[in-house]
């Protein structure tokens, strides 16, 4: 099985490449920010305590994403693979996401970071913000998620560089560019 892990900034374009990776090579997708934002919709109890956090650019706590994370990937039967979208975003859901796979007698394939300057992810997010309406895609919250960004979810770079699945994506240029890179990396698995 292909256990790949989609990382970035927010508006580094993991939501765009995971979608043409899924397409290409028949994965299933998990996008904790989709599950998340499906369960508001639903105005269930979940996405009643995920809108706090996620209107105020905070990321929702660890125990509740792992539960999350982890019933979503035992409903996948029979899979070629699956793409983590948004997951992990801090180090104790990369531990948590190890020890999960490792249960299951899988592991982690690749980390792909897509690396985008700060400066063009803030752009990125306020048009994706007008054209979509994405409630956090606004100025103030699109600041705390960066900040929020840098501060727990980069020390993952070198937490994956030491588990050796590390591997260095250019986000910046064309869609089609960036994923023949993306795609490179994965048939060299
Ligand atoms: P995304 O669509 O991946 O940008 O996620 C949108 C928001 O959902 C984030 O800013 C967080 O508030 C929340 N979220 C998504 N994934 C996670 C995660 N793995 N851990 C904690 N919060 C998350």
């Amino acid at each position: 099985m292909l256990n790949i892990v989609i990382f970035g900034a927010p508006g580094s374009g993991k939501g765009t490449q995971s979608a043409r990776i899924v397409e290409k090579y028949g994965l299933n997708h998990i996008s904790t920010g989709d599950v998340l934002r499906a369960e508001i919709k639903n105005g269930t109890p979940l996405g009643t305590t995920a809108k706090g956090y996620i209107d105020n650019g905070q990321l929702i706590p660890d125990a509740l994403m792992i539960d999350i994370l982890a019933s979503v990937f035992d409903s996948f039967k029979d899979s070629k693979g699956v793409i983590f979208d948004g997951f992990p975003r801090t180090i104790a859901q990369a531990d948590a996401l190890k020890a999960m796979l490792k249960e299951r007698g899988q592991e982690v394939s690749v980390m792909l970071d897509l690396e985008v300057p700060e400066d063009e992810l803030m752009t990125r997010l306020i048009k994706r913000g007008q054209e979509s309406g994405r409630a956090d895609d606004n100025e103030d919250t699109i600041k705390k998620r960066l900040v929020v960004y840098h501060s727990q979810t980069a020390p993952l770079i070198d937490w994956y560089k030491q588990d050796g699945t590390y591997c260095h994506i250019n986000g910046l240029g064309s869609m089609d560019g960036i994923f023949s890179e993306i795609c490179q990396a994965i048939d060299r698995l």
